[in-house]
């Protein structure tokens, strides 16, 4: 039987105001699990309204800095004795395995408790402003900031910029993936349990082209952040630039994984599949491209093919499921054309490559997890986000040849190496043009490390004091100490002012 979610503005819940709802569906089974309200543009009103309220009346960025790290540590708590309920919810409604659920949100309360510390402890400066004169500069929180986040970790991204943005004293309006909304809305209510003031955190459920539209047009917003497709980005910051509306995107990715010859092949076998596969290859950062060196690349691909039909698909909820379903029919095509047009541009399927039979995935969005070969930068593959699990490997020559092609993309947010050479690590990372770059690792991420990508992946970052920088700006006193008269118009004399 399906649950109704509501509206959150100002404290309560509440139906969208026309009364339109839509609903979520389990990627599983099919079955429905929630009617959610649709939020309309005079909801999205009302809650950037009730927002602006809370931020200009100051019930929470009037609170010292070490309180508002006081309700975060709180919420943190909270949070952390609900994961297993959380990770279930999230599993229902997205597909991923329990088992990632679990481990990707024992990790959030670190992002509540970090940015508290951010809070506590950030200062302003006094740079110098000449004799007589002394200048104090502040960093203040924007206003209202609108968050439009994806469904492929529902809880995670909300949290990324949630906690920056909360920690800086700033009021909200998240806008959750019509996919996913189940989780971000359950946050909410805990971090008013946890003395977040009511109308601090407002949630407008709904879909992209109708919510999403009106809140990123929506002219009360002092910041806009995102997470989502390039398209999506490029929309949305056009809309807040209208308004000079500033924006942090964090967009789409083709990370290439490049594994040198000198690396340890059974570890970098393991570090491909994990990049390529992890939340059934649903992930920005996934290993799109894995680029190896030619003396190692058909023993390399012989070991990841074996590693890839090997993958244990099922219900996500059962212990032992390791590649869940994709979220929907509709990238579940997605991943099933974008293999057909590789085969037809010359593609060879070495691993998958199908919808798996039989009828414990009859009734959900599956794909087999699937490898190709033979790709070239003639293919569409080679550029394009596919966003599921599916991943191309091929020959390079030396490093020179490596970063070339992997630079040969454009997006910019990751990329993994894999050798034992310390100096081949450093030269490769410096010479790739991505945000992140993992030596021997993989989606490695921690509230302090920056997170966000260069070219068509975005603009500004999570994660760190960038992040919470950019949910403040600089606000500059400057006084008068020098005791003098100053009278411009009283004098025809040479007076120094500026
Ligand atoms: P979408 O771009 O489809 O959607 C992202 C969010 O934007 C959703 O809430 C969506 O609403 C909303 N939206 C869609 N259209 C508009 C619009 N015209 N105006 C305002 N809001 C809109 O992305 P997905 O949810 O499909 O997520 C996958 C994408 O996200 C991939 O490209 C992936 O690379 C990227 N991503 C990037 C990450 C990073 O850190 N760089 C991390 C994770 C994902 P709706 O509810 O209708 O979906």
């Amino acid at each position: 039987m399906s649950r109704t979610l509501l509206l959150h503005i100002d404290g309560k819940d509440v139906a969208a105001s026309d009364g339109a709802s839509f609903t979520v569906a389990s990627p599983t089974t099919g079955e429905t699990l929630y009617d959610v309200a649709h939020a309309t543009p005079a909801d999205v009103d009302t809650a950037v309204t009730a927002a602006r309220t809370a931020f200009d009346d100051r019930r929470w960025r009037g609170i010292a800095p070490r309180e508002r790290a006081r309700v975060l540590n709180r919420a943190a708590a909270l949070l952390a004795d609900r994961i297993d309920a959380y990770a279930r919810l999230e599993t229902l409604q997205i597909g991923r395995p329990l088992r990632e659920m679990r481990a990707q949100l024992a990790r959030l309360p670190e992002w509540l408790e970090y940015f508290g510390a951010v809070a506590q402890t950030a200062e302003g400066t006094v740079p110098d402003f000449g004799a007589g004169h002394l200048n104090v500069v502040r960093r203040v929180p924007l206003g209202v900031a609108g968050l439009i986040t994806p469904w492929n970790h529902p809880l995670l991204i909300t949290m990324k910029k949630l906690s920056a943005a909360l920690a800086a004293g700033n009021s909200l309006v998240i806008k959750p993936s019509e996919l996913g909304p189940a989780v971000p809305l359950a946050l909410v209510g805990l971090l008013e349990e946890a003395g977040v003031p009511p109308g601090v955190v407002n949630t407008v459920t709904g879909l992209g082209a109708t919510t999403g539209r009106a809140l990123s047009e929506h002219r009360g917003l002092a910041k806009l952040d995102i997470t989502g497709g390039t398209e999506t980005g490029r929309t949305v910051a056009a809309n807040a630039g209208r308004s000079l509306i500033p924006v942090t995107a964090e967009l789409g990715g083709k990370a290439p994984v490049l594994v040198f010859a000198d690396a340890d092949l059974d570890q970098a076998v393991a570090g491909a599949l994990f990049a390529s596969f992890i939340a059934t290859g649903q992930t920005c950062v996934q290993g799109a491209r894995i680029l190896v060196q030619r003396s190692v690349h058909d023993e390399f691909t012989r070991r990841l093919v074996a590693r890839t039909r090997a993958l244990r698909l099922g219900d996500p909820l059962a212990a032992d499921t390791q590649i869940g379903p994709l979220v929907s029919e509709a990238q579940r095509a997605k991943v099933a054309d974008a293999v057909a047009k590789a085969q037809d541009q010359g593609a060879r399927v070495l691993a998958g490559g199908r919808v798996p039979e039989g009828e414990a995935y009859s009734r959900g969005w599956f794909y087999e997890p699937t490898v190709v070969g033979d790709v070239t930068p003639a293919q569409d593959l080679w550029y394009e986000e596919v966003f599921g699990p599916l991943t191309l490997v091929v020959p390079f020559d030396d490093e020179a040849d490596a970063l070339r092609r992997a630079n040969d993309a454009e997006f910019g947010l990751a990329s993994s190496v894999w050798t034992c050479d310390i100096g081949t690590a450093l030269r490769v990372s410096e010479g790739l043009d991505v945000g992140i770059t993992w030596i021997n690792d993989h989606h490695r991420i921690d509230p302090a490390s920056p997170w966000g990508g260069s070219k068509d992946s975005g603009i500004g970052s999570e994660n760190g004091l960038d992040a919470y920088h950019a949910y403040t700006r600089p606000k500059s006193v400057v006084i008068n100490s020098s005791g003098q008269p100053f009278d411009w118009f009283a004098t025809t004399e040479d007076l120094r002012y500026s």
